[in-house]
């Protein structure tokens, strides 16, 4: 977009005075933003429009990514990216005198969703609409997000997020394509005219589903798609108790703040269907404007089910070619297995979305009679070619539940892990009988992530280094980073890395200092874990070597100077999770206030973290911290962030820190710790014993032992607690297991960091590598694969 300097200064003094009838310089840094973001959106509002008229003009073939999480982070810097126009109007804000990070600091940051999995889905609608793909976001438009986080005497505490309080200026509510979603009441089916059956529905909820649009602005493509995120409401001209009114609001209310189990509620089953019925609808009220003829609807429209919470989708299709479309059973069975795919995001078993079929029954009874009729059919057809028992093991519906991983495999044309090893594993433990009878849709699609976030908007210093040393290509085509490895050998370049990676550490510390009051060295290691609170990601086994650390320090040993920077969030009913942040915090006490370790060792835990923290804590990492027991987790996306901005991965052999490891080489990180196949192995047995490598190792006994002898202070609960999971439990995730080798992976790294042109190096190799990590490959591949949708823009190559 060619805008000068000048040009926009004058533009949004007119946004200014349009808006809030003042100049510029009397508004508050909040109105200041308002004024740009609307500017900014009326820059793309005719790509916008052009876009989708393009679209249907040419009926290019549409993706629907149904997702009941997205985090798509601030908007503001990003769209000014992706439209060429950040450096102009920061130049305009410079002139003007403006602080450009405070105004950007004003915009809210959307919680809808807990972590990797919302990051992800919108992750994909960035990167489609820079391949130029025609891909559209379908979710729910929560009117409170994921709680923001304080620590109060090391406790998380909870508050609301009212993101929605100020307006959210990147939405346009769009009432005209509002559709109905109905719950409850009672349906049976009756003859009708062309000799089919029809269903009468009696007595349901009825509820509106309101849609409001998020552009998702292309890179320097004239290419804006959609995020469209729904809204219940009343429908009006219903008479509506006060308590239906506000059961029917409750619906968009809240997100659930636990992405590893099901809610088991009721509310929650609504949500999915609620999102997922308003979505299919919409998608077929556009598709009939412009085609008779339901069974084309394979080659126009694709409809992705990402994780299970969607995967109803096979039914509410079912339910609207059967019963609106008027379809046979067979021609619309067909037609959904073509139009749906399915990502599955996790191994474990206890977090596989399953439904009580009486709660089904009840709040969807039309979906249910459909859901009957397909677990019939698939056990008729398959049974005899795979044998009862395997039948039994995999259908749909079974023991008094629905079961939704099942349902998505088997109405869905393709199945994908999200990165190698996860996609075996499927094939092999959760999902090996559904494997066994539709080998050909089984698939793998290593996660992504967007450098245009996390390394160009979030890393300048990086960036401007990158771009001096092997122009600006990368910048719309990160594969194009390879040929940085050339500077391997090239002094001047890595102390400049070193620069930068210091200059980010200075605004990092300057954070922690503020939030904190902690003062780091920028001289230490910045030893960064940022994701979601978990006992299968081991935060504690973190925890446990700063502890050997703290000790060996009080030792009088000499180790290099770490700064351990937490970022993390728990599910408020997740009780251990809870305890694992008091813990944390408790050594950060305990750690930065002993003049010991001044200078030696600190922790710093900063609270609410999420993708605007992120931004600031990834670019000053030097280590990432990737420690789940082997085979947990599916993927893992900060791995990848982590290692775009040079930071060094240590590492479990899980998720793509395997493809991480193949991509930048085994000498730029540190992995250790039990193989998958040795965890397995390890469990199966029955052997394991927490409590044989406690006794027999005396650091970790000194360690595990400091949870509740008093050397941490304030603990005795949590510190109780933790220590029983280990001993008294058996140490579920294996923490004890792996100490030791994780010890002495920290230790190479310690070992590394004393040679800071071999650290600069390796820190090369990760960047220079992490280009095949870029989303945009990512979504290719899904689009050539799966959606059959090709990149108008063209993409490189990222691998493969
Ligand atoms: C990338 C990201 C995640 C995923 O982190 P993992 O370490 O892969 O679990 C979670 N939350 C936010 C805010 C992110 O940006």
């Amino acid at each position: 977009m060619g805008l000068t300097k000048k040009r926009f200064i004058a533009d949004f003094q007119a946004e200014a005075l349009h808006l809030f009838a003042d100049s510029l310089e009397n508004l508050s840094p909040m109105q200041q933003y308002q004024a740009l973001a609307f500017l900014v959106k009326g820059y793309y509002a005719k790509d916008w429009a052009q876009t989708k008229a393009d679209y249907d003009h040419h009926q290019q073939k549409q993706v629907y990514y149904f997702s009941i999480e997205f985090l798509p982070g601030r908007l503001l810097a990003s769209n000014l990216l992706n439209l060429g126009i950040k450096d102009t109007v920061e130049a305009g804000l410079k002139q003007l005198d403006i602080d450009i990070p405070d105004l950007y600091a004003q915009e809210g940051d959307p919680g809808l969703g807990n972590g990797g999995l919302g990051r992800l889905a919108s992750a994909f609608l960035d990167s489609m609409a820079a391949d130029g793909m025609a891909g559209n976001g379908n979710g729910i438009r929560y009117q409170y997000g994921l709680f923001k986080q304080r620590f109060v005497d090391g406790y998380q505490v909870e508050l609301p997020d009212d993101w929605l309080r100020d307006p959210y200026v990147w939405e346009t509510r769009k009432e005209n394509r509002a559709v109905i979603v109905r719950f409850g009441g009672s349906v049976y089916l009756t003859p009708c005219d062309n000799g089919g059956l029809e269903p009468v529905y009696q007595d349901t909820d009825d509820v509106l589903a309101v849609p409001y649009d998020i552009a998702m602005v292309g890179h320097h493509n004239h290419m804006v798609n959609t995020m469209r995120l729904w809204s219940a409401e009343p429908v009006p001209g219903h008479a509506h108790s006060l308590a239906e009114k506000s059961r029917i609001n409750a619906i968009t209310q809240i997100l659930y703040p636990d992405d590893s189990d099901t809610a088991g509620q009721e509310l929650r089953l609504r949500q999915e269907y609620f999102f997922t019925s308003a979505g299919i609808q919409s998608i077929i009220t556009h598709y009939r404007r412009f085609h008779q003829d339901l069974h084309l609807l394979p080659n126009f429209v694709a409809i992705h089910i990402n994780d299970t919470h969607p995967a109803m989708a096979v039914l509410e299709l079912m339910r609207v070619l059967l019963d609106d479309g008027g379809l046979s059973w067979e021609e619309a069975w067909q037609i959904t297995v073509q139009t749906l795919s399915y990502t599955n995001h996790t191994l474990m078993a206890e977090a596989l979305e399953t439904w009580p079929e009486e709660m089904f029954a009840r709040l969807m009874p039309r979906l249910y009679q459909i859901a009957q009729e397909v677990d019939h059919r698939f056990r008729q057809t398959y049974t005899p070619r795979f044998g009862g028992e395997l039948i039994q093991r995999c259908a749909p519906i079974a023991d008094g539940y629905l079961r939704m991983a099942y349902l998505a495999v088997i109405g869905s044309h393709a199945v994908n892990g999200v990165a190698k090893i996860h996609s075996e594993l499927l094939k092999s433990s959760v999902l090996k009988d559904l494997y066994t009878i539709f080998p050909e849709r089984f698939n793998n699609k290593t996660n992504g992530i967007t450098p245009r976030r996390w390394v160009q908007v979030a890393n300048p210093e990086l960036s401007e280094l990158i771009d001096s040393a092997i122009d600006t290509g990368w910048r719309s085509d990160p594969s194009l980073l390879v040929p940085l490895a050339a500077h391997l050998h090239d002094e001047k370049f890595l102390k400049a890395l070193h620069t930068a990676k210091k200059a980010n550490k200075e605004k990092l510390a300057a954070i922690i200092f503020d939030q904190l009051g902690i003062e780091v060295s920028t001289n230490a290691i910045f030893d960064v874990q940022i994701k979601r609170l978990h006992a299968y990601k081991r935060q504690l086994l973190h925890v446990f070597g700063i502890l050997e650390a703290y000790l060996a320090i009080k030792n009088g040993e000499n180790r290099p100077s770490r700064v351990h920077v937490f970022g993390a969030k728990a599910a408020p009913s997740y009780r251990y999770a809870k305890s694992v942040i008091r813990l944390i915090n408790a050594v950060a006490d305990l750690v930065n206030n002993d003049p010991d370790c001044k200078g030696k060792l600190a922790v710093a835990f900063l609270p609410n973290y999420g993708v605007s923290l992120g931004e600031r804590i990834i670019p000053a990492a030097d280590i990432s911290e990737q420690i789940s027991m082997a085979g947990t987790e599916a993927s893992g996306t900060s791995n990848m962030k982590l290692m775009a901005n040079g930071a060094l991965t240590l590492a479990t052999l899980d998720g793509a820190n395997i493809e991480i490891k193949d991509a930048a080489g085994e000498d730029a990180m540190a992995m250790f710790g039990l193989t998958t196949p040795e965890v397995a192995q390890l469990k199966a047995s029955g052997q394991y014993s927490a409590r044989a490598i406690y006794e027999a190792d005396p650091t970790l006994h000194r360690v595990v032992d400091m949870l509740t002898d008093g050397t941490i202070p304030g603990i005795t609960t949590e510190g109780r607690e933790i220590q029983d999971e280990l001993l008294v439990y058996n140490d579920t995730y294996l923490v004890l297991a792996d100490f030791r080798s994780y010890v002495e992976a920290s230790h190479k790294l310690d070992a590394l960091w004393q040679d800071p042109i071999a650290w600069a190096q390796a820190a090369l190799k990760n960047i220079a590598a992490s280009g095949q990590f870029s989303a945009d490959y990512t979504v290719a591949r899904y689009g050539r694969d799966i959606w059959d949708v090709l990149p108008a823009t063209p993409v490189g190559h990222g691998g493969e």
